[in-house]
């Protein structure tokens, strides 16, 4: 028989950088450019059918709050992942997921599933954060690694079933199964 497991996912990461695109794009397959979209994407769901297994992800969106660092242990507290996504076009939201990497260690210890998300990688003339910095980085945090474009719908799909994998297999690990 099929099983359905649910994980609580949080997104981290600066204001702008693409969370809420890449959850709406993930989870109802929209994107609004320009504009901050008008759909608060504060907690969507995604059901990912991963080989005879079914994986519910319930995302959770900052909703902008961490611009006033307004952001309690209250929001990643019985998180299964976290998503840090950063913008290949801005070296500072780079620098800030690794401050949040660090908080998340201290604040959950290693119980918690790492991805990091390069986003906007349709904008690769005016990328700043080259793969492999990024890569090496999430290697050495032990983060899954994926350049995504909410955009253009790239790598999202990758990105999120190996989240998916990653939290199946570990849930089997601790049930012993
Ligand atoms: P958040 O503040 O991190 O939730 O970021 P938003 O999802 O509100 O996106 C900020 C801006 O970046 C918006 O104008 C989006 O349209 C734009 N954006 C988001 N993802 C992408 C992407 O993959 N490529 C490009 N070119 N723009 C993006």
């Amino acid at each position: 028989a099929s099983r359905t497991s649910s994980y609580k996912v949080v997104l981290l990461g600066e204001g702008r950088v693409g969370k809420t695109s890449l959850v709406l794009r993930f989870c109802r397959d929209t994107f609004v450019d320009g504009q901050p979209p008008t759909i608060q994407a504060s907690c969507l769901e995604r059901a990912l059918r991963l080989g005879d297994k079914t994986v519910n992800l319930v995302i959770w969106d900052t909703a902008g709050q961490e611009r006033f660092h307004a952001l309690g242990p209250i929001y990643y507290r019985d998180a299964d992942a976290a998503l840090l996504v950063y913008d290949i076009t801005d070296t500072d939201s780079f620098k800030r997921i690794q401050v949040w990497v660090r908080e998340l260690r201290k604040m959950v210890g290693d119980s918690i599933q790492l991805s990091i998300a390069g986003n906007k990688s349709d904008l690769e003339r005016q990328r700043v954060v080259s793969r492999q910095e990024a890569a090496e980085y999430a290697d050495s945090v032990g983060a899954h690694y994926a350049e995504t474009s909410a955009k253009q719908n790239r790598g999202l799909d990758e990105l999120f079933s190996s989240m998916g994998k990653r939290l199946l297999a570990s849930r089997e690990e601790k049930l012993g199964s």
